[in-house]
């Protein structure tokens, strides 16, 4: 096997709280201790697990939180995963190019995922819900960062689209390859 191909990208429709994989990526929150959106989800469905090893992340390495755009894994509590990897997204702006700091979020959860030994990813469509960001650009910056990624040993990554609407818009990017 090459050493260099960047891995499978597969689309899903549903819930990402319902895959089997071995990194779930949460997007979190600076606070690290919960919110709306897939960040509920995760901790709702992977139970308290997840949200004493996010304490203990605040009581430690990241007093101040974590910042936009970098990534820590803690354990996946009752969800169908190993780990979770909680990444922040920016909150869109029209005034302010925050692109390079969503995709670090997707390079950062990758490089980390990498570490840890993963073979599988799932990834929300990081700040495009409470965050605000434009469907079609999250896509693009999606699709292209893990395309232009080299993780070993991953070898799938999944993108969990919640909607059509965000379906049919990864569906598009990755049919001209980002
Ligand atoms: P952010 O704060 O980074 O915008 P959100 O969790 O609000 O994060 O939303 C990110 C994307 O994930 C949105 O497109 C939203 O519709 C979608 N989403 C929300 N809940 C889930 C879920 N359980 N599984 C997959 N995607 C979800």
């Amino acid at each position: 096997m090459s050493t260099s191909a960047s891995p499978a990208v597969r689309l899903v429709r549903g819930d990402i709280t319902d895959q089997s994989v071995d990194v779930i990526v949460n997007a979190a929150n600076s606070s690290l201790l919960g919110g709306g959106g897939v960040d509920g989800a995760i901790h709702r469905r992977g139970g308290p697990e997840i949200l004493a090893a996010c304490r203990e992340l605040r009581a430690s390495r990241y007093g101040k939180g974590l910042p936009t755009g970098q990534a820590v894994a803690t354990s996946a509590g009752r969800l169908d995963a190993r780990w979770v990897v909680h990444t922040v997204g920016p909150v869109f702006s029209s005034a302010q190019d925050r692109s390079a700091l969503l995709a670090s979020c997707y390079r950062e959860s990758l490089r980390l995922a990498a570490e840890l030994g993963a073979k599988t990813i799932a990834f929300p469509a990081i700040s495009t819900g409470i965050y605000g960001w434009p469907m079609d650009d999250g896509a693009r910056i999606a699709v292209r960062t893990v395309l232009a990624e080299t993780v070993e040993p991953v070898e799938e990554v999944r993108f969990v689209l919640f909607g059509a609407h965000a379906y049919a818009e990864f569906e598009e990017v990755l049919a001209m390859r980002g």
